[in-house]
């Protein structure tokens, strides 16, 4: 038998969460072959990456093979999926193999996902589709590479299999992902529904440890938790808002307790600047619209909150009083967080009051402008270094809003400390050059299933480096063509 990579799991959801998940295998697949691995995160896992690049390695994150000290499981969870409650979903086609300690001592989650059905696949096959697979790799670390809290891909792995989806017959692969966790709101949400209160502890505890240890044997420490969670996804959304990024299905099972970005499948970027913007094709009331992120992100917690409110107080007026506050609180931590985040992208580097009434005006002016988003960012340095014409050159007619707005911004402008060349360096390390546009996401992955891997690798090469000048790289800095028509995104199944 193939000698298979070496790996040192120390597996403490299975050992301490029983009853949490369903211990599972992956499936047999007819010739697992390993397309793309990430080096880079290998090593700070601790791996191998040449044990990983081979045979073995493609058998083991596939799925198939479970390597020493695995404990591969599929973890039980519930959600609301677009504001309808299913008491029972979880991994129906993924599975935790097992974590491991990285090289800076935290633990990660080493997951795989489309390794085949398990006892929660309910309808589905268990498999997926090598272009969202590649979606999922490309998003992910590109969001990674912006700064944003998220999973990571360590390896795509092809199976050698035909899986079937409505446009026909696809080649199946699997994704090897990390995560800090893959406790969910939905996590909670399994056994709130189960009223298993002793678990639901358990498993609060379990996350305590795990990502607020400070608050470890603490008195009130659930409620510290519901506020934490809230801060970490408060963050998150405020960075997805500022970077003009569409999670696309904000189910609760797809909101981490760690403030991770989780499940890249529908997801999109804008391209020109519209709060309604919306690109899922199951999305069709706009649930989940760009301008809406942060008041879903709200809804998530307060069903968090709901799973929490007995381990909160035995008294139910107190548990219900102290929660809410939680909860109502959520608008003004993420008001503060995009905030922060608007003034870093504007070259903002002490606090004014009437920076947010700034921070809006300039986002007004891009409604119905036809503005690329990104690059009106990214062009405001060159305002600052004395040429707006790069920034007027993107308004479909830069109109008197656009002077008004201006005028108010170098006045402001002149409230700032630091020099015109320090406040334009410090903007364009937030404000990308180079973001997943939908385009380029959707030619490399055509190409990809075609077998040709070389857009794949050339645009993720691009998207490591984001706010740096890359040579010969123009044509991934722009919005998409008129002929790349409205970009519609289907769920990764
Ligand atoms: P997602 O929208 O990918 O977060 O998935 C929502 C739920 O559907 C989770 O319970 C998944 O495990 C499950 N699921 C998605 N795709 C499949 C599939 N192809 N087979 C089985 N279960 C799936
Ligand atoms: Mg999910």
């Amino acid at each position: 038998m193939t000698r298979l990579p070496d790996f040192a799991f120390d597996n403490s959801y299975h050992r301490e969460l029983s009853g949490a998940y369903a211990q599972w295998q992956g499936d047999k697949v007819p010739a697992p072959q390993m397309l793309k691995l990430n080096v880079a995160l290998a090593e700070e896992l601790g791996l191998d990456p040449d044990a990983l690049a081979g045979d073995a390695g493609a058998l083991v994150l596939s799925g198939m093979r479970a390597p020493a000290g695995a404990a591969p499981l599929a973890m039980a969870y519930a959600g609301h999926q677009f504001g309808g409650f299913s008491p029972q979903l979880g991994d129906g086609r993924a599975l935790l193999v097992g974590e491991l300690i990285d090289r800076f001592g935290k633990r990660r989650d080493l997951h795989l996902k489309g390794s085949g059905r398990t006892p929660f696949s309910r309808g589905g096959d268990g498999k997926a589709a090598l272009g969202p697979v590649l979606r999922e790799y490309l998003v992910g670390e590109a969001m990674y590479a912006l700064g944003v809290p998220t999973t990571r891909a360590l390896a795509a792995v092809t199976t050698g299999e035909k899986i079937h989806r409505e446009s026909g017959a696809k080649d199946g692969a699997v994704l090897a992902r990390v995560a800090s966790s893959h406790l969910r709101v939905g996590s909670f949400q399994f056994f709130a529904a189960r009223g298993d209160t002793a678990m639901l502890q358990k498993l609060a505890d379990y996350a305590i440890a795990r990502h607020d240890p400070d608050l470890v044997g603490r008195d009130g420490r659930y409620l510290d938790v519901l506020k934490r969670v809230a801060e970490r996804q408060a963050s998150l959304v405020a960075q997805w808002v500022n970077l003009g990024f569409v999670h696309g299905v904000m189910n609760t099972d797809n909101m981490t307790i760690s403030g991770e970005t989780i499940d890249y499948g529908p997801c999109a970027f804008l391209d020109s600047y519209s709060p309604q913007a919306s690109f899922s094709s199951i999305d069709q009331q706009g649930r989940y619209a760009y301008g809406n992120q942060p008041n879903i992100a709200a809804w998530n917690l307060a069903r968090l909150a709901e799973c929490l409110l007995g381990l909160i107080s035995p008294e139910d007026d107190t548990a219900i009083k102290q929660a809410t506050e939680v909860i109502n609180a959520v608008p003004a931590l993420y008001q503060a967080q995009w905030l922060k985040g608007l003034r870093q992208k504007l070259g903002l580097l002490r606090e004014k009051d009437g920076d947010l009434a700034l921070a809006s005006g300039f986002l007004m002016t891009m409604q119905g402008q036809n503005v690329d988003y990104t690059n009106a960012f990214r062009a405001l340095s060159d305002v600052l270094l004395g040429d707006p014409s790069p920034l007027r050159a993107l308004y479909d007619d830069p109109a008197k809003e656009l002077d008004a707005w201006l005028a108010a911004y170098a006045a402001r402008s002149g409230a700032e400390r630091a020099s015109p060349e320090a406040r334009a360096a410090a903007m364009q390390a937030v404000n990308p050059l180079y973001i997943p546009r939908n385009h380029k996401v959707e030619e490399a992955l055509q190409a990809a299933e075609a077998g040709d891997m070389a857009s794949f690798e050339r645009l993720l090469s691009i998207l490591q480096s984001p706010f740096t000048p890359q040579k010969g790289a123009a044509a991934y800095a722009s919005g998409a063509p008129d002929s790349f028509g409205p970009y519609k995104t289907f769920c990764g199944t």
